[in-house]
C-alpha cells in the first residue's frame, strides 16, 4: 500500500485493512475469504465490552521518556494509572531510571462540546510546558473532540511556533474504529510525520525492534550477531526516535502492533522491513535470525548462532515436549498473537482445539507473504477447524470454552485469561510477550503452560465456586453466536 505521512491522520484499520470483529469457521476459510476482503462482518446485536483506540495509543506515547501528553478529552477518557505502573516496572526491568507518565487532561465538558474546547487545549499545553518542561507534547484527540471537530492541528502549529518544541496531534478517537489496534497506527503516524528525521547516515549494526513495554530480551540475542537493538517505542526518547531512520532494518513482534510503522519506515525512510515471521517458536526464530543475518550481511554468524542456541536449549525443550505433547489447548489472543501462540504450542505437540482472535485484518500494510501470520500459521500447524474472531465478549467465549475438554487456555490480554479461570480451565496470560521471544522464550512458554496444567486442581476449585453472571436462558442456549448478526 502507499503510505502518506504528510497528512494529519492515517486511515483506521477498518478502512485500510478490512478489519472484522466477528467470524466463525475454520482458519483456512478465514484466510481464503480474506484474500479478496470477503469476510462479512455484520456486527453483534449485543456487545458486553470493548476497548478504545486511545488506550493503544497511550500504551506507546505515555511511555516515551521526557515527552508530555495532553488527553484532549472528558476526564473519563484519561486513564494513565496502568501506564504509570508499566513505565516504572519496565524502566526497572531495563535498568533505566524510573520515569513518570506526564499527562494533562484538557477536561472537555458538555459546554465545550457546544462552543469548542480549543481554549482548554491551549491552556493544557501551556500547563504541560510549565509543569514538565517536556521534549515534545502529544495531543490525543478523543471522541468528544473529534465529534465537535476541534481544530487541534491549528492549535498544535500555533503552539509549536510559540514554545519551540514538537507538538504532535494524534487522532485516536475511539468511535472511529471497530478495533482498538487502530490506536497503534495513529500514534506511529504522528511520530513518523513530526519526529522521525530523514537519515543522514546509516548504522548497519542497529536493528529497530517494534515491541511493547516489557523486558529487553532482544538485545542479548541480537548481541550474539554483533548487532545493537533499538527497542521501540516505549521507554525511548524523542531524540532516539528522531534517528530511527538510520537503522539497518526494522522488525516487529506482531503485525497488529508494528506493521504500519515498519512499512512506513521502509517506504518513506528507506529502512528495510524484515520479511520474516516474528521470533516466536523454534522455526520462526531461526527464520528471523536468518533474515536479519542476511540483511546485515552476516549469514555465517547467523547459522552459528542458530546451531549453538539449538544445542543450548535442546535438553529442556525435549523434556517439555514429552510432558506437553497431546495436551489440549484453546488460544484466545489478539490477531497476530493468536497465530503466534498456535505456532508455538504446536511445536510442543499440543493439540489446538480452537482459536479466538480479538480482531482480524483481512489485508496487511505489507504485501510480503512472510508477514501474513494467519497463512504462515496454517502452513506450519495445518488448518484450525474452530476459528473465531471475537473482540473479547466473555459471555460468548464462556460458551465456546465450555464445549471443550481443555487442559489449558492460553491468552494474552489482561481481561481475557480470567474467562477460563472462572470456569475452571487452567489458564495463563502472556503478560510480557518479550518473555516468550526467541529460544529462551520458547522454553519459558512451555514451562508456563506446564505450570498452569499442573495447577489444574486450583483452577477446578475456582470454577466450582464461581457463579457466572449469565442467565439460565443464555447458559442453556445452544448457540454461542446467537447475538452475531
Ligand atoms: S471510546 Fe471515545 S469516549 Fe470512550 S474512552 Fe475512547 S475516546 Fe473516550
Amino acid at each position: 500500500m502507499s503510505i502518506n505521512i504528510s497528512i494529519p491522520e492515517v486511515q483506521t484499520r477498518d478502512q485500510r485493512l478490512g478489519t472484522v470483529i466477528t467470524f466463525h469457521g475454520s482458519a483456512s476459510q478465514l484466510a481464503e475469504l480474506s484474500k479478496e476482503r470477503k469476510v462479512k462482518d455484520l456486527g453483534r446485536s449485543f456487545s458486553q465490552c470493548s476497548d478504545c483506540s486511545q488506550r493503544c495509543c497511550e500504551g506507546e506515547i505515555y511511555l516515551i521518556r521526557g515527552a508530555a501528553v495532553i488527553s484532549h478529552s472528558p476526564i473519563g477518557c484519561c486513564s494513565p494509572e496502568g501506564h504509570q505502573i508499566n513505565i516504572v516496572n519496565s524502566s526497572k526491568m531495563r535498568h533505566l531510571e524510573p520515569a513518570d507518565v506526564q499527562v494533562i487532561c484538557s477536561n472537555i465538558s458538555v459546554k465545550d462540546t457546544v462552543y469548542g474546547g480549543l481554549e482548554k487545549l491551549r491552556a493544557a499545553i501551556d500547563e504541560a510546558k510549565r509543569r514538565f518542561n517536556p521534549t515534545a507534547i502529544f495531543i490525543m484527540s478523543s471522541c468528544a473532540a473529534g465529534i465537535v471537530g476541534d481544530d487541534i492541528e491549528s492549535v498544535a502549529d500555533e503552539k509549536e511556533d510559540e514554545l519551540g518544541l514538537p507538538i504532535i496531534p494524534i487522532y485516536c478517537e475511539g468511535f472511529k474504529s471497530k478495533t482498538w489496534s487502530s490506536g497503534f497506527d495513529a500514534a506511529f503516524h504522528g511520530i513518523l510525520r513530526k519526529i522521525v528525521k530523514p537519515a543522514e547516515k546509516r548504522d548497519e549494526n542497529v536493528v529497530n525492534v517494534i515491541n511493547f513495554h516489557g523486558r529487553d530480551t532482544f538485545s542479548p540475542l541480537l548481541a550474539k550477531l554483533n548487532l545493537r537493538t533499538n527497542m521501540l517505542l516505549p521507554l525511548s526518547t524523542i531524540e532516539q526516535l528522531s534517528h530511527i531512520s538510520e537503522a539497518a532494518c526494522s522488525t516487529q513482534i506482531c503485525e497488529t502492533l508494528g506493521s504500519y510503522i515498519c512499512e512506513a519506515l521502509e517506504e518513506k525512510f528507506g529502512v528495510p522491513q524484515l520479511k520474516s515471521n516474528p521470533p516466536y517458536g523454534l522455526a520462526w526464530t531461526d527464520e528471523w535470525i536468518r533474515a536479519i543475518a542476511k540483511i546485515t550481511k552476516r549469514e555465517e554468524l547467523g547459522e552459528q548462532v542458530i546451531q549453538s542456541e539449538h544445542e543450548r536449549i535442546f535438553g529442556e525443550l525435549e523434556e517439555l515436549k514429552q510432558k506437553l505433547s497431546g495436551k489440549k489447548a484453546y488460544i484466545y489472543a489478539g490477531d497476530s498473537f493468536s497465530h503466534i501462540f498456535t505456532n508455538m504450542a504446536h511445536e510442543f505437540g499440543i493439540q489446538i482445539l480452537g482459536v479466538a482472535s480479538l480482531h482480524h485484518d483481512q489485508t496487511r500494510d505489507s504485501s510480503a507473504d512472510e508477514l501474513n501470520s494467519l497463512e504462515q500459521m496454517i502452513e506450519r500447524t495445518g488448518d484450525v477447524p474452530n476459528m473465531t474472531v471475537c473482540n473479547k465478549q466473555p459471555y460468548l467465549m464462556v460458551k465456546i470454552l465450555k464445549k471443550y475438554d481443555l487442559d489449558v487456555l492460553i491468552t494474552r490480554h489482561i481481561s481475557v485469561g480470567v474467562v477460563g479461570t472462572k470456569i475452571g480451565i487452567p489458564s495463563f496470560r502472556v503478560t510480557d510477550p518479550n518473555s516468550i521471544m526467541g529460544y529462551d522464550g520458547l522454553v519459558n512458554f512451555g514451562r508456563r503452560i506446564l505450570e498452569a496444567i499442573e495447577a489444574k486442581n486450583f483452577y477446578k476449585t475456582i470454577g466450582e465456586h464461581n457463579v457466572l453472571p449469565y442467565s439460565k436462558w443464555w447458559l442453556e442456549n445452544p448457540n454461542p453466536y446467537y447475538f452475531d448478526n
